[in-house]
């Protein structure tokens, strides 16, 4: 797989092109102020009063309401919560959105189940940083970036590519490595990995260990280092330098408990559901699902959301962790 770096974007790619960020949360404040400082003309689109204006009048970006950052623009970005998305693009984008600017997302969700039928006359554009916002920020100040993914999902002007590679580039996402990808591949993928390794199965797995030591008897302090507070040393090894590193890392004992052990608890049964997960976000199922219960007020959402952080291990952790005085420093300020 090609991946791009600063030298492959034609110099000037999107010079003198107005971006609007329409959201300045996670990735909205990063971008905005990460193409401003790469010297493009930038508007955040902003509701008056909120925490997104202030932020962005703190950062010294130039605000507008939404409607108003819109107009004029040939790259709107919409960086809203996806859930928001489809409104943001009815009631501000459409109406006012010039012809032949271009709609740019960092997830492809609106697109890919067609929350948003973009106007004919607009490029549809993706650039999906892989990392949250104050990443994406500080290793641009650093004079680095945080690899990103970009996706042309419709050119009408020709110059889609120009403008999704060179809002990449500013974004600092050239400097860390530029992947392309298609929407379709973006959202499925990101989906599966949330939902069935990352936020989904890693939780699982981790509640179910501690649980399991817990009913055995075990004291639940002990449990959560083992089964909560260790797995970020495993994870920081996979991170820089995958299983191998790892292996070279544990124990003989744990390697051999990990090859016969892991596959009895990840086994053929787990594969067949992680299947079903990937071919209900294929088949839009889990889309709609997620669609309905936003529609029904959250109900189920919230419910669950709770249950999830009222079991033991929360409280236990909380404890315990107000005597990591590491953790004790505010992630803004962390290196
Ligand atoms: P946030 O939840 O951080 O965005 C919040 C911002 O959206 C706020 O500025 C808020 O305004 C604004 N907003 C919400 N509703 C509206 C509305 N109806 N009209 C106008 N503005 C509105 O979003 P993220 O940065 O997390 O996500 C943005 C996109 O980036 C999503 O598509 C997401 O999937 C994608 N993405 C996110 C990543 C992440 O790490 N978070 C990583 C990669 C992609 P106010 O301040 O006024 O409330
Ligand atoms: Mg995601």
């Amino acid at each position: 797989m090609q991946i791009y770096t600063n030298d492959d974007i034609r110099p000037g790619a999107i010079a003198g092109q107005r971006i609007a960020i329409i959201g300045y949360g996670s990735q909205g404040r990063a971008h905005a102020q990460n193409l401003r400082d790469s010297g493009h003309d930038v508007v955040a689109g902003v509701r008056e009063g909120g925490k997104g204006w202030k932020n962005a009048q703190a950062d010294g970006i130039p605000t507008a309401e939404p409607a108003e950052a819109v107009k004029g623009a040939d790259i709107i970005a919409i960086l809203t919560p996806d859930m928001a998305q489809a409104e943001v693009y009815k009631t501000v984008v459409e109406p006012n959105a010039k012809q032949g600017s271009a709609l740019l997302f960092a997830h492809g969700f609106s697109i890919i189940y067609e929350r948003i039928v973009p106007r004919d006359d607009m490029d549809v554009i993706l650039v999906a940083p892989k990392g949250p916002g104050d990443l994406v920020r500080r290793e641009f100040q650093r004079g680095r970036g945080v690899p990103s993914l970009f996706a042309i999902e419709k050119d009408v002007t020709g110059k889609a590519r120009d403008r999704a590679m060179g809002y990449a580039k500013g974004n600092g996402g050239a400097t860390g490595g530029l992947l392309e990808t298609t929407f379709r591949e973006e959202t499925e993928t990101d989906l599966f990995g949330e939902q069935a390794v990352l936020c989904g199965g890693a939780k699982e797995l981790v509640i179910s260990g501690f649980n399991t030591l817990t009913e055995a008897g075990y004291q639940p302090e002990i449990a959560y280092f083992e089964c909560l507070h260790e797995l970020k040393l495993i994870v920081d090894l996979f991170y820089e330098g995958g299983i191998t590193k790892m292996n070279e890392f544990i124990s003989e004992t744990a390697k051999w408990g990990s090859v016969v052990s892991g596959p009895r608890v990840i086994n053929a049964e787990t594969r067949a559901r992680m299947k079903e997960i990937l071919s209900e976000i294929q088949s839009g199922q889990f889309a709609r699902e997620w669609i309905a219960e936003n529609e029904a007020g959250k109900g189920a959402y919230d419910a669950l959301v709770k249950a999830d952080s009222d079991q033991t291990i929360e409280a236990v952790g909380a404890s315990l962790r107000e005597r990591m005085a590491w953790l004790q420093t505010p992630k803004s300020e962390a290196a």
